[in-house]
């Protein structure tokens, strides 16, 4: 039996495919949008269609930007010899949020996982030896989350970058082991920062 009219479903089953968004949030959220102004909507799909179509991957360090390059990699207050390699872009507004960084940035999108047959060659590894050999690089934090992938991937790259003479460092883990950079608090992430250990 089919409860709604159709462009009702159609609008819910949509909204379910979101992450964490279950059937009973999506039919909420559908059934707001209807009962709202007609603008929300409007603007709703407005902003999703213009994020989708102008933000695109910072073509220097791999973050979310709809400029290229992006503000954080145009920033002339930042470090330029500090760049600090994380899995995501979530994880850089971790970072930021935690105020504690005032380098660059190197997404890689992804961590080596064999399980889930990530490999090397689907990182942006490459981009990040030609930035290191292109100079001006001193310290490359490895800041991949704190659990088997992002162990794997930080010692994976430490061997690549230590031939080409820039000092390598790994976050401390005062984080929770297991634990995603994008949960850590400021403060907890601050000090994993600080206690950044030299890779041997
Ligand atoms: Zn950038």
């Amino acid at each position: 039996m089919n409860y709604y009219a159709k462009p009702v479903a159609r609008l819910i089953d949509q909204l379910s495919r979101l992450p964490g968004i279950g059937p009973k949030t999506a039919q909420r959220l559908a059934f707001h949008i209807l009962n709202a102004p007609p603008e929300v909507a409007i603007n709703l799909a407005k902003a999703v269609a213009e994020a989708r179509s102008t933000v695109r991957y910072c073509p220097v360090c791999g973050n979310y930007t709809d400029e290229a390059p992006c503000l954080i990699c145009r920033d002339e207050r930042r470090s330029r010899d500090l760049l600090c390699v994380v899995e995501r872009p979530r994880d850089v507004v971790a970072m930021e949020k935690s105020r504690s960084f005032k380098g660059l940035y190197h997404v890689l999108h992804g961590a080596i996982s064999p399980m889930e047959g990530v490999g090397p060659e689907h990182l942006r590894i490459r981009e990040l030896l030609k930035r290191l050999e292109s100079g001006g690089v001193k310290e490359v934090i490895l800041a991949t989350n704190p659990n088997v992938e992002g162990d794997a991937t930080a010692l994976y790259l430490a061997g690549l970058i230590k031939p080409l003479a820039v000092s390598v460092t790994r976050i401390a883990h005062g984080l929770p082991v297991g634990a995603d950079l994008e949960y850590a608090d400021g403060v907890t992430l601050g000090k994993a920062l600080e206690g950044r250990r030299e890779m041997k």
